[in-house]
């Protein structure tokens, strides 16, 4: 086959692959991007680039004959999910024989679905997790950088006091101050002067609409409108969508040779190409980019991968839950899906938690309070290859979730015992499940810093092949994850730029 070459390529336009792209385009460097979701710039038949949630359609979900929605049933009613026809729609599922796990598709990764939820972690923890990362250099210079560039924002707190949009999230806070437990506000890059225009009626409602997990029409700054339209600007980058790379090697002058599928919109593979590149940047996120490198280093592609490769993977933690509040207690049947607070019993040492107040917008009123924890669980698991399906699986366990779930469970427990509140039975499928411990929104690790990499994401065994994503954290942040992962790559990218690329 034909080989196309630049100088440098990135895998993945999530946030490792867009802060990739746009220092290397400032630079003056030849930059492709090549991503295997689309572009989610174009109106569908209704006039609007996303679809709802409460009536999804094919861009809610890629190649699905039906939505996988992390909340499965309403009063054990399958409500939720909803018959679609098969398409790259914007958010996936990935199953393992024992977690699943949700990610973005398109130019933007996650951060077309996700929450929007920008937490810089506690400096200590960061530090415990990164002991070989300089943590002053890291909230001196490069978290700052990342949450300026990402439009980070926080809810005006007179608004928040007094909006019925967010009356669940104080009927929460209550619930918590009632046990002892205390609150924060989480800042978010969703444009909080735009949702108080949607509440005012003189903008068109997206995060006052239900949008979210399907995607956003209007007000969040997703990284299409902020890293990546910077990278553009350049003129130095190029982004070539509904390209998925499925393998790499190294030809014999170093350069890096990718085989990448090219698929139309009904799956179909209308091509394979063959790019080749001189720097390679791996942006896929956590699962992407460790399945790309595992199955690399298991079929001899690129040998030289160390054991680091494919390691210490975990969930953050996450587990989902929701609790019934008493009738004199509502949550509204309006409801802005974009979270704004969070319980932190993170100091903790007993028990860490950190647990969003998340929204669940039905249009009715249904005394429900949901919360996605995130706990201190110390359970990490491996990928490894499969040579009879050629598939990379991971050794993720029941038992490791059912850690994550103890610790939810006592904390949330005080906060129903405070309150003479129970905990609602009818949400994560029919078999009265409380706890949802079967996915994550957080998938950290696979490759982590300093294992898999030298302390600046260089690939250990490989010159100029680096990692930029979620990959990089081993498996723990106590906190929403795409700032930390922003603010790591910048601090790549810094590095590499200044010492790998001098001519
Ligand atoms: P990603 O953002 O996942 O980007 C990877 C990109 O690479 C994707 O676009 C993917 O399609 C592409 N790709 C992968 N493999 C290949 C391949 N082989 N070839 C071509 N392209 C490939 N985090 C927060 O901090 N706050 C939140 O509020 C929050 N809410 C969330 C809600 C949901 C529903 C979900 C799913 C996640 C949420 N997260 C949140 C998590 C956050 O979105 C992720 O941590 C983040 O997106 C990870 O960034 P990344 O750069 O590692 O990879």
């Amino acid at each position: 086959a034909a080989v196309d070459n630049a100088t440098a390529i990135v895998v993945g336009s999530g946030y490792g692959g867009a802060v990739a792209a746009l220092r290397l385009g400032q630079a003056g460097i030849r930059t492709l991007v090549l991503e295997m979701g689309r572009l989610w710039n174009t109106a569908g038949s209704d006039g609007k680039v996303f679809c709802s949630t409460s009536a999804p359609d094919q861009r809610s979900m890629w190649f699905r004959t039906r939505t996988e929605a992390p909340l499965a049933t309403f009063l054990w009613l399958d409500l939720v999910n909803k018959d679609i026809s098969a398409y790259p729609g914007v958010l996936d599922r990935v199953h393992y024989d024992h977690m699943s796990v949700y990610v973005g598709r398109g130019v933007g990764g996650g951060s077309l679905v996700n929450g929007g939820m920008a937490v810089t972690p506690l400096k200590s923890y960061f530090a415990e997790q990164f002991p070989t990362v300089d943590a002053d250099e890291m909230y001196g210079t490069y978290f700052p950088r990342a949450r300026s560039m990402l439009g980070v924002n926080t809810v005006d707190p007179a608004w928040f006091e007094s909006t019925e949009w967010y009356q669940f999230t104080r009927t929460s806070r209550k619930a918590a101050a009632n046990a002892g437990l205390k609150t924060t506000f989480v800042p978010n890059v969703y444009d909080f002067g735009y949702m108080q225009r949607e509440a005012a009626g003189t903008a068109t409602r997206s995060a006052l609409a239900g949008e979210v997990i399907y995607g956003n029409n209007q007000g969040k700054r997703s990284l299409d409108k902020t890293y990546l339209a910077a990278a553009l600007g350049t003129g130095n980058v190029t982004i070539h969508t509904l390209e998925k790379v499925r393998s790499v090697t190294r030809a014999s002058d170093g350069s890096y040779v990718l085989t990448v599928d090219r698929i139309d919109t009904t799956g179909t593979v209308v091509e394979t190409k063959q790019y080749s590149c001189t720097y390679l940047f791996l942006g896929g996120g956590s699962l992407g980019t460790t399945e790309l490198l595992v199955r690399a280093r298991d079929t001899g592609t690129l040998p030289d991968l160390t054991s680091g490769v494919g390691a210490g993977w975990g969930t953050n933690g996450n587990t989902m839950l929701g609790r019934a509040n008493h009738l004199w207690d509502t949550v509204g049947a309006n409801q802005a899906t974009m979270p704004v607070m969070g319980i932190d019993d993170w100091a903790n040492t007993a028990n860490p938690v950190f647990a969003e107040i998340a929204p669940l917008p039905m249009g009715f009123e249904h005394w429900i309070s949901l919360y996605l924890a995130i706990t201190k669980n110390p359970e990490r698991a491996s990928f490894s290859y499969d040579s009879t399906s050629g598939a990379v699986k991971l050794g993720w366990t029941p038992a490791q979730s059912a850690v994550s779930v103890a610790m939810a469970k006592k904390l949330f427990d005080r906060i129903n015992a405070a309150n003479l509140t129970i905990y609602r039975y009818d949400l994560f499928g029919s078999t009265s499940k409380i706890f949802a411990d079967d996915f994550t929104y957080h998938p950290l690790g696979g490759c982590v810093l300093g294992k898999a990499t030298d302390d600046y994401g260089r690939v250990k065994g490989y010159s100029r092949l680096y990692i930029t994503d979620g990959s990089l954290v081993p498996g723990s942040l106590g906190v929403n994850p795409f700032v930390t992962i922003t603010a790591l790559a910048e601090r790549t990218m810094a590095r590499v730029l200044a010492e790998d690329t001098a001519p």
